[in-house]
């Protein structure tokens, strides 16, 4: 996708993210406006705009990303009181930056999924 993907422009490099976690597929970095104590998006770094693109065109990535997930969610200290993973995929779906990212959402009891 390259320079028009803000996602991809974060891996390549050229611009700045504090990076939790990386891996040879998928990197982990916190958001840059928080909505929680423990905010961070997990990506593969492959361009794909959505997590149904991506389950339905590289389901060993979309495993990938899921692990890194969880690996992020067990260093920052989520496994014991729970936490949210969250996609959002589309207009209605709230997505504003289209290149798949999970979000990891944890650190405060964060109440029912709408409100
Ligand atoms: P979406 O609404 O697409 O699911 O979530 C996009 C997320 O990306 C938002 O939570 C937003 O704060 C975050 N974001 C937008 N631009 C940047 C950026 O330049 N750097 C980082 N680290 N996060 C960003």
């Amino acid at each position: 996708m390259g320079t028009d993907c803000l996602f991809c422009r974060i891996v390549a490099g050229e611009i700045p993210a504090t990076v939790v976690r990386e891996t040879p597929t998928t990197l982990a970095f916190r958001d840059i406006d928080p909505k929680a104590p423990v905010h961070v998006l997990v990506i593969p770094k492959e361009h794909y705009a959505d997590v149904a693109t991506l389950g339905q065109g590289d389901p060993a990535l979309a495993g990938e990303l899921l692990a890194t997930a969880a690996a992020v969610a067990e260093d920052e200290g989520l496994l014991g009181d729970g936490y949210r993973l969250m996609f959002n995929t589309g207009a209605y779906g709230g997505q504003e930056v289209f290149h798949v990212h999970a979000h990891v959402l944890g650190g405060t009891p964060l109440g029912p999924m709408l409100a």
